[in-house]
């Protein structure tokens, strides 16, 4: 296991890098699966084949389950956008339901796809 971010070899329970002081698993510099750099946004290490997919699967620290019933819930105020970084999709999502009762339907989108591996995690988008 290596630091996502300076490629620093780590042990897994390690809580965050002692060389650079990043949180376990953030970071998009390097595969944190055999240390090569990486290309930012890339999908695969080049060097290892290994998925680096950043934020799927990654659901603010929650598992699956348990975010995909707090989407069903509360999704309708935004509540897992906001436990995932995504504040942008939170207040889309609260301005939805105070004005027209939509957010409820923005958020079953999400828990669909949560159920279904497609959710990515991103703080800059709307929906
Ligand atoms: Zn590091
Ligand atoms: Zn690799």
């Amino acid at each position: 296991m290596y630091c996502k971010n300076c490629g620093a070899a780590m042990n897994p329970n390690q809580a965050i890098c002692i060389q650079c002081g990043v949180k376990t698993g953030d970071g998009f510099n390097f595969c944190n699966n055999c240390g090569n750099p990486v290309t930012p946004g890339a999908e695969v290490c080049l060097a290892c084949g290994v998925a680096l997919k950043k934020a799927s699967g990654n659901y603010g620290g929650q598992d699956k389950m348990t975010m995909a019933l707090i989407c069903f819930f509360l999704g309708a105020l935004g509540i897992h956008n906001f436990m995932m970084g995504e504040s942008k999709k939170g207040i889309v999502k609260i301005v939805a339901t105070l004005c027209f009762g939509l957010g409820a339907i923005l958020a079953l989108i999400d828990f669909v796809k949560i159920l279904t591996d497609k959710y990515e995690v991103d703080p800059e988008k709307l929906f």
